[in-house]
């Protein structure tokens, strides 16, 4: 039984060593210390050994299992350090490999178009300010002197929340005016971009949802000279220096005197083309004379202050400013037409 022993543990630790993977030290483990291993096997005949003979041997057979058990942890972490240095330079990084292009966005047109307004304004001394999309009717309408039975009102153009009438989606950016004339100390400079919304069918110049840039001054002696003079000066920096507009008389219930603003076309310098419509001016905003009516219903004394106001839709200037020729390509979100601002 000694040189069983002894022969279990010269065999053992060669195999061990000369083991090349965790899996096949597993397996060698088994081979030898396992349930059925060899030495298992060994002291299984210790029962027919003498009593004097039996500590001996058990001494004996302890120590060759203890030999192995260490022999088997250190062989063992030493396969462990050569799988972990073998996975280090099978995953080395080459840096010189070039890498995955990632593509960046850019800003949308329209808002290239509004940061441009928003400049221009700005420059000019104007707040910028945001207000909210659900809207309270008495701002959207009653506070500008669009009274109950205005046409604007109709549920035909307007989506209301309630049956009343009384909250609604805003059709109009205008509210800000109102609200700014709560709120801010006078004299007021502002411009107030936004979302609106009112009931149209989607075509190649309208939307239910579109965006307005509103804008207002209010101070004392303001005339219709400074609205037309401010306007042609943003009109200049937006469509480029010489671009001749005209003022148009117009209605509107918030504005008294009010008016268009057309620019003249820049496809065909005015003679007339399908950009046109064959009329050789393209309109880009409303304004107006603030209605007495609008100062004193915000608390302003019409006596004492004047003020002017505009409106233009944002599309139709980022439409302008880029020459795009539909609406719909500005919400399609069609990465080949985006691409090309
Ligand atoms: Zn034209």
């Amino acid at each position: 039984m000694k040189e069983q022993l002894a022969k279990i543990r010269a065999e053992a630790l060669a195999a061990f060593s000369s083991a090349q993977t965790a899996a096949e030290l597993d397996a060698l483990r088994v081979q030898y210390l396992g349930k059925k291993g060899e030495l298992t096997a060994v002291l299984k005949q210790m029962g027919r050994l003498s009593a004097e003979e039996r500590p001996v041997m058990g001494q004996l057979a302890n120590e060759v299992r203890a030999a192995l058990e260490q022999a088997l942890e250190e062989m063992g972490s030493k396969l462990e350090e050569a799988a972990l240095d073998a996975q280090l330079k099978a995953e080395t990084v080459d840096v010189t490999i070039p890498g995955n292009v990632q593509k960046i966005g850019h800003k949308h047109p329209m808002y290239i178009a509004l940061d441009e307004i928003k400049d221009i304004f700005v420059g000019m001394g104007f707040t910028v300010l945001d207000g909210p999309e659900i809207e309270l009717a008495s701002y959207n309408f009653d506070k500008l002197n669009a009274e109950e039975g205005h046409p604007s009102r109709d549920w035909s153009d307007t989506f209301y929340f309630d049956k009343d009438s009384r909250v609604m989606l805003r059709s109009q950016t205008s509210p800000m005016q109102v609200r700014a004339m709560e709120t801010m100390e006078l004299p007021i400079r502002i411009i107030a971009p936004g979302r609106v919304y009112r009931k149209d069918e989607v075509d190649a110049t309208h939307s239910p949802m579109f965006h307005q840039v509103e804008g207002m001054v209010i101070d004392k002696g303001v005339t219709m000279a400074d609205l037309k003079g401010t306007l042609n000066t943003v009109i200049e920096k937006l469509y480029g220096e010489g671009t001749i507009t005209r003022f148009r008389p117009h209605h509107f219930p918030f504005t008294e005197p009010s008016c268009e603003m057309d620019i003249q076309c820049h496809k065909c310098g005015g003679h007339g083309c399908p950009t046109c419509k064959g009329e050789g001016w393209i309109e880009v905003l409303g304004a107006g004379m603030i209605h007495p009516n609008v100062l004193r219903m915000s608390g302003i004394d019409p006596e004492e202050y004047s003020g002017w106001a505009f409106g233009m839709g944002l599309e139709r200037m980022a439409m302008g400013r880029f020459k795009i020729a539909d609406l719909r390509l500005i919400f399609e979100n069609d990465v080949r037409f985006l691409e090309q601002f």
